[in-house]
C-alpha cells in the first residue's frame, strides 16, 4: 500500500514538472512572438550557407558596415573545402579579398581541412558578422516578390529571421528555388550533372615513398611510372579485373596536408543529382565503398603502401553541379572561350580549365560536352558579372557560389573554391551598399562594388 503511494506521488511530481516545462515552452514562445511579431532576429544581411562563397559574402558585408548573419546548416564552415575534404583551393582568379580571405583562413595549395572553418568562424566574427551553427535554411519568407526573411531549422525548433537583403550561398540555391526563381539542371540534351565523388585522406605509407598523381594526363605520362608500367595502366587493368568500378577511370593522389598523407581524389558517381536526398543517399554509400576498393589497388601496387590505409573520411559527399539559376545576365560558355570583359566584374581574369568530369562515364567529359566546347578546355582569362548573381524577378535575393547564372560548361570552369568565394564576396558588398543607399540589390550599380584597386 505504501509502495502504492509513493508511485502515485511521484507520478504526480513528474506530471506537474512537466506541465510546468510545457508552460514555460508556451511562455517563452508568447515572449518571442510578442516580441518580435514571431521573428527571432532582422538583420540587414543573411547570408545562408558558409562555404566558401558564404564566408567571402558574410566576411564583406559585415566588413562594410552591414548587420550580417551567417546560416550554416552542418557544424561547419567551409563548405565543400572542409565537410567534403576538397584540396587544393584553385585560386583561379584576381580577386584581392579573396586571396586575403584565402590567406587567413587556410585555404591553400593544401587545405587545412582540420582548423580552417575555426578560423572563418573568427574571420567573420572580427569583421562583425553573426554566426549560426546546425541552422538549415528551409526557405525565403516572401512579401510579394520580395524576399524579407528565411525559415530555418534550428535545434530547437523552426525560427524566422528577416533581413533587407538574403544571399543564397548554399551551392544548392536553396532560398531561390523556393522564392520562384527559375532555373536548370544538368548538361543540354539529357540533362545529366557532373557526378559526385568524395575525397579522402589515405596514410599508413611510407612518406619517403609518398606517390604522387595529380591529374589524368599525368597517369598516362612518364611521370607516373609504378614498377615499370604507366599508373593509368595499372588502374585499367583493376577495373578489367572487376577490382574497381569503370567510373574511378584514373587515381589521383594529391600531397596531403602533411608528408605521410596522400588526399585521395578518384571515386565517381554518374547519374545522380546533388539536389535529391534520395540520390545523395546512394552517393554517399556508393562512393565510400569505392574508397576502400582504390586503398586496396594502392596497397597491391605502390611501393610502400602495402599498409596505407583510410586516414579521414569526408563528412559528407563532394557536389560539384546541381542549380544554375537565372540572372539578368549570365555567364555563357562563349564567355569563358573568348574571355569576356565586364564593367560589373565581381571576379576577374578566371582561369581554370572547362573541368566537366564525364557525367555519363569515367575521365573527363566525353564527345556530349566536348562538341559544345570544340574540344578546347582551356578558357581564356575571363570576368564574371554581377547579374550573373542577381535574380530576373525576385526582389531582396542575390546567389553566388556554384549555383550563379551560367552555362553548365561555364560552371565547370567558375566552379572552383576561388571564383566562388569571389562571386560571394560581389554579392556581400553588392548587399551592404544596396543597404546603405536604400535600395533594392537588383538597382545596384555593379560597377560601383569596389572591389579591385584604382587602376
Ligand atoms: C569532388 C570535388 C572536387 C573538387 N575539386 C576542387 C579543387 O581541386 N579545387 C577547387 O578550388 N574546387 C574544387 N571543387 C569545387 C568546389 O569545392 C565547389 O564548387 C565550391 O566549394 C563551391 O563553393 P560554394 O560556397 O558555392 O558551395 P559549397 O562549398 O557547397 O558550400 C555550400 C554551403 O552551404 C551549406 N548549406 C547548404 N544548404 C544549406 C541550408 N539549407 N541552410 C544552411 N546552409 C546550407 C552547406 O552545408 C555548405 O557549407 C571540387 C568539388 C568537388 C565536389
Amino acid at each position: 500500500m505504501k509502495k502504492t503511494v509513493m508511485t502515485a506521488s511521484r507520478s504526480n511530481r513528474r506530471g506537474r514538472k512537466f506541465a510546468c516545462a510545457v508552460f514555460c515552452a508556451a511562455v517563452a514562445m508568447v515572449a518571442q512572438a510578442v516580441a518580435g511579431g514571431g521573428v527571432t532576429a532582422t538583420y540587414d544581411v543573411i547570408v545562408a550557407g558558409g562555404g566558401p562563397a558564404g564566408i567571402g559574402a558574410g566576411y564583406t558585408a559585415a566588413k562594410r558596415g552591414a548587420k550580417t548573419l551567417v546560416l550554416e546548416k552542418s557544424g561547419r564552415l567551409g563548405g565543400m573545402a572542409v565537410s567534403a575534404m576538397v584540396s587544393p583551393f584553385s585560386m583561379a582568379t584576381y580577386s584581392p579579398i579573396a586571396k586575403e580571405i584565402a590567406k587567413k583562413v587556410g585555404f591553400g595549395h593544401s587545405v587545412d581541412f582540420h582548423m580552417a572553418d575555426v578560423r572563418a568562424y573568427e574571420l567573420l566574427k572580427e569583421a562583425g558578422a553573426d554566426v549560426m551553427l546546425h541552422a538549415d535554411v528551409l526557405g525565403p519568407i516572401m512579401e510579394g516578390n520580395r524576399v524579407t526573411g528565411v525559415r530555418v531549422h534550428c535545434v530547437e525548433g523552426e525560427r524566422t529571421f528577416k533581413a533587407k537583403v538574403v544571399i543564397d550561398a548554399t551551392g544548392n540555391g536553396i532560398v531561390a528555388a523556393a522564392a520562384g526563381v527559375p532555373y536548370e539542371e544538368g548538361r543540354a540534351g539529357d540533362g545529366l550533372v557532373q557526378p559526385m565523388s568524395i575525397m579522402f585522406t589515405v596514410g599508413g605509407f611510407d612518406p619517403a615513398k609518398r606517390f604522387i598523381c595529380v591529374s589524368e594526363e599525368h597517369a598516362r605520362s612518364k611521370h607516373c611510372i609504378v614498377n615499370g608500367r604507366k599508373w593509368e595502366d595499372i588502374v585499367q587493368d583493376e577495373i578489367k579485373a572487376g577490382k574497381l568500378p569503370p567510373e574511378v577511370g584514373v587515381i589521383r593522389l594529391y600531397a596531403g596536408p602533411s608528408r605521410d598523407l596522400n588526399v585521395v581524389n578518384a571515386t565517381q558517381v554518374n547519374g545522380l543529382f546533388g539536389s535529391r536526398s534520395a540520390d545523395l543517399t546512394k552517393a554517399e554509400i556508393a562512393t565510400r565503398k569505392q574508397a576502400a576498393q582504390i586503398v586496396d589497388v594502392m596497397r597491391r601496387h605502390l611501393p610502400g603502401y602495402a599498409n596505407a590505409h583510410i586516414a579521414e573520411m569526408p563528412a559528407v559527399v563532394g557536389v560539384r553541379e546541381t542549380r544554375r539559376f537565372e540572372g539578368v545576365d549570365r555567364l555563357t560558355t562563349e564567355d569563358v572561350l573568348s574571355g569576356r570583359k565586364c564593367e560589373d566584374a565581381v571576379a576577374r581574369r578566371c582561369s581554370f580549365v572547362i573541368d566537366i568530369h564525364n557525367p555519363a562515364g569515367a575521365g573527363q567529359a566525353d564527345g556530349h560536352d566536348k562538341a559544345i566546347t570544340g574540344g578546347a578546355r582551356r578558357v581564356k582569362p575571363y570576368d564574371i558579372p554581377y547579374g550573373a548573381l542577381v535574380p530576373k524577378k525576385v526582389d531582396g535575393l542575390l546567389f553566388c557560389g556554384r549555383c550563379l547564372s551560367a552555362s553548365h560548361e561555364a560552371l565547370a570552369s567558375c566552379r572552383v573554391m576561388g571564383p566562388a568565394m569571389a562571386t560571394g564576396i560581389g554579392a556581400g558588398a553588392a548587399a551592404a551598399l544596396a543597404v546603405k543607399q536604400g535600395i533594392d540589390v537588383r538597382a545596384v550599380d555593379g560597377r560601383k562594388l569596389d572591389l579591385f584597386p584604382a587602376k
